[in-house]
């Protein structure tokens, strides 16, 4: 099933797509973690439902491009430090 219509089942049941029907969805703030290319993150205070069996979060508009803008910083920051090494690299090479 695509992305987008999982979305929509968990909108129309909150419930989590995973865990239907089992689950109920949790309204709740927590810190969520995020891994970018074995680089770990925590991305502070995101509100939004939860499930309670798994790590699926719903979020609203306004939280959801929150996270997003994050989660590309971060995807920079990671980038931003494989070219420092790779850098490093280079030069110890030349020497
Ligand atoms: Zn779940």
């Amino acid at each position: 099933m695509p992305e987008e219509l999982l979305d929509l089942v968990v909108v129309a049941t909150m419930k989590c797509p995973k865990c239907v029907p089992t689950m109920e969805l949790v309204w709740d703030t927590r810190d969520l973690p995020y891994t970018y290319k074995g680089e770990t993150t925590l991305i502070s205070a995101v509100t939004g439902d939860f499930c309670p069996g798994c790590e699926e979060a719903v979020l609203d508009m306004a939280e959801s491009a929150r996270v997003s803008a994050a989660m590309l910083d971060f995807n920079k920051q990671v980038n931003a430090s494989i070219v420092d090494h790779g850098l490093r690299h280079t030069l110890v090479r030349q020497v």
